[in-house]
């Protein structure tokens, strides 16, 4: 509803004359309208017809001009009553649509800015199936001591080789860089000079 200020006081005069005119002008068409009602059933009752049964087609309209009128006068006290007390829960309600609406398209353009994300970047990230236990990384670094002599794979804690019993330790230092050799190496793994 636009807020209707009574700036202009010709306006505001106006207003004035329909606020005592529209009741008048409304009260004399109920008036009318008593009239002819009373014409209209004194009509039934004796023997002379409604004479007076014009007096509805008058006070009928006057009655709606006095009801516009009188509203019209009071359109002011009316804009300024829902202006104060309908306006700020209208107020609200867009400020909290306005603050729902902007989560929501912050929700929405988060979606989109994750889909993105993972749609490049993140494509070749393998998420575990749903149901299932998230993938544990790969071990970096296998750790097996192959067996200098039968090349027998063992673990890496193992001193003595599981096939064929040879001590796996390096404990021959090299002469040159005290590097530590398998026990029959014949050069160093570290420099490659002969270790007899
Ligand atoms: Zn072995
Ligand atoms: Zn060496």
């Amino acid at each position: 509803m636009p807020e209707r200020t009574p700036i202009n006081p010709d306006h505001e005069s106006t207003r004035n004359v329909f606020r005592v005119a529209g009741p008048l002008v409304f009260g004399l068409g109920g008036l009318f309208m008593i009239i002819g009602f009373v014409d209209f059933a004194s009509g039934f009752g004796g023997t002379k017809p409604p004479t007076m049964f014009w007096c509805f087609f008058v006070g009928m309209p006057l009655l709606g001009i006095g009801a516009t009128m009188t509203r019209a006068g009071y359109a002011g006290k009316i804009a300024r009553y829902y202006s104060q007390e309908i306006t700020p829960v209208a107020t609200d309600t867009f400020k909290y649509a306005a603050r729902e609406t902007k989560d929501s398209i912050r929700e929405i353009a988060g979606a989109i800015r994750e889909g993105l994300v993972s749609g490049t970047s993140e494509s070749a990230r393998v998420e575990p199936m749903p149901g299932t236990a998230p993938a544990t990384p790969p071990p970096l670094t296998v750790r097996i001591l192959r067996c200098h002599r039968c090349n027998h794979d063992n673990t890496a804690e193992a001193r003595f080789c599981s096939q064929c019993g040879v001590a796996l330790a390096k404990q021959v230092p090299c002469r040159h860089c005290d590097e530590l050799n398998d026990p029959d190496a014949k050069f160093c793994d570290n420099c490659g000079k002969p270790i007899a």
